[in-house]
């Protein structure tokens, strides 16, 4: 049975090195989030399908084609969350959190799932960093958010990247701009695909979003929205667009993006790579004032956006965002005989307890043996104790790297090694950066320890 070691079709598995690099994105993304006053929300992996159908819209490809929707056995439709808005506009709904003071800020750190054709940077089970901002309809709050996703991309050292914006206006610019819409593809439908046939009649904007490469060809000679916007949803957008300028944030306007989802309203934003070939966006979002009164809320303004981790990640393996360092395991403790096991275990877990990665044999090795072990997994330090250590109550620490060895108090080891390894870091970091007020400035954010995953 093959597939027993064959994880689904687009999903992947994270090895220890991976999952360190995630962990830092998702530590970093946190830290942003919190700077601009976001507070974290986690809601479940499933939700009501209708939830979807009502949000994301029935006419997207998310809900028409992508979704993993079953029956559980109560007999309820139930789906897999293809994206994280409408679960926290359900969560802030159900416990009241409209009511609560404004702007109400959260982000969370999810899993998604959507039944796509897996390619890189498009999987089955990905990952989002996501934010939602509620109660506040002013443009500042559009800068707000995008300037989080731009602030988070430099703070991982990503600068090559675009941030497109667009308005696509409210529901009353929107109708002239339908019939436009309409008139323009109905010329062009005969060879247009089937699901746009569809679109012309229930969701116009959706033609403009189509991926088959003969729609989108015809999309591209379509009317713009922004000859249709009205004076308050252009004003809303010439703001945005000044507080992006005196931010300082650069953009391009792109009259094509109107999002994948139906919930959006006024501006709409994509920060795309040329890193990530075909799947050029590593982040949407944008503005969806309608969606709390959709699901049955009072009229409370929003925005967000959804950021793919996976994606961001392959942009970053080729930044120094991650730096990885010769050494994994601190110290090797080593058993020369069996009178040492015991002292060998005790003092082990102290170590861990301090904080420091310390190993011993848990295999029954011979010492050399040991010693080859610690050499494999980067052991900065050895200790080797038996009956002679024991008895004379010393044992030598030894530098793997060098050579070097000086003799440690048995009584006092777990310390002692500690304070050995505070050198060594210290020495190490004072090797990288020779003089810390010279101006350079640490590569790289953080330390990963190992190298690659196999
Ligand atoms: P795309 O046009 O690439 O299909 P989308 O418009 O469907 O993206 P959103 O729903 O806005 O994407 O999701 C936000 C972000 O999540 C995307 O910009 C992308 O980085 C990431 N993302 C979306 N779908 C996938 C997927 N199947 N695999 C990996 N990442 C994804
Ligand atoms: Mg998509």
């Amino acid at each position: 049975m093959p597939f027993l070691t064959k994880a689904p079709r687009g999903t992947a598995d994270q090895l220890p090195f991976a999952a360190a690099a995630y962990r830092f994105l998702e530590e970093q993304f946190t830290a942003t989030a919190q700077a601009f006053g976001f507070g974290e929300i986690r809601t479940p992996v499933f939700e009501h399908t209708e939830l979807f159908d009502r949000s994301v819209g029935e006419t997207t490809d998310v809900v028409q084609k992508e979704m993993y929707t079953f029956t559980d056995n109560g007999g309820r439709s139930i789906t897999l969350r293809p994206e994280g808005t409408a679960g926290v506009a359900r969560a802030i709904l159900e416990h009241g959190l409209t009511g609560e003071a404004m702007p109400l800020k959260l982000f969370y750190i999810t899993s998604c799932y959507r039944y796509e054709k897996p390619q890189a940077g498009r999987l089955r089970e990905f990952h989002q960093f996501g934010v939602e901002y509620f109660g506040s309809e002013d443009p500042s709050a559009d800068v707000e958010v995008i300037s989080l996703a731009d602030t988070f991309l430099r703070s991982l050292g990503v600068e090559n990247f675009q941030l497109k914006i667009n308005s696509i206006g409210c529901p009353a610019c929107r109708a002239e701009y339908h019939k436009a819409l309409k008139a323009y593809f109905a010329a062009h439908i005969d060879d247009m695909c089937g699901n746009c046939h569809v679109r012309l009649e229930k969701n116009p904007m959706r033609l403009l979003d189509c991926k088959a490469p003969d729609c989108h060809a015809i999309a591209d000679g379509a009317p713009s929205i922004l000859d249709y916007l009205c004076d308050d949803c252009r004003a809303h957008f010439e703001e945005v667009k000044r507080q992006l300028q005196v931010v300082g944030i650069d953009y391009q306007v792109d009259p094509h993006i109107v999002r994948g989802l139906d919930y959006y309203t006024r501006t709409v934003f994509e920060f795309v790579s040329d890193a990530l070939g075909a799947q050029s966006t590593v982040c949407g979002g944008g503005r969806y004032d309608g969606l709390i009164e959709q699901l049955g809320g009072k009229p409370l303004p929003a925005l967000g956006f959804g950021m793919g981790e996976e994606r961001l990640k392959l942009i970053c393996d080729n930044l120094p965002t991650f730096v990885a360092p010769e050494n994994t395991c601190d110290v090797y403790l080593i058993a020369a005989d069996a009178s040492a096991k015991d002292y060998i275990l005790e003092t082990t877990n102290v170590l861990r307890q301090n904080g420091i990665y310390a190993e011993r044999d848990v295999c029954g090795r011979s010492v050399k043996a040991q010693m080859k072990h610690a050499g494999k997994i980067g052991a900065a330090f050895t200790v080797i104790i038996g009956e002679n250590e024991m008895k004379s109550g010393v044992a030598d620490l030894k530098n793997m790297q060098t050579g070097d060895t000086e003799p440690l108090e048995l009584a006092d080891l777990s310390y002692e090694i500690m304070d050995a390894l505070d050198d060594y870091y210290l020495r190490k970091i004072e090797e990288m950066y020779p003089d810390p007020d010279d101006g350079e400035e640490a590569p790289g954010l953080t330390v990963l320890k190992g190298g690659k995953d196999k």
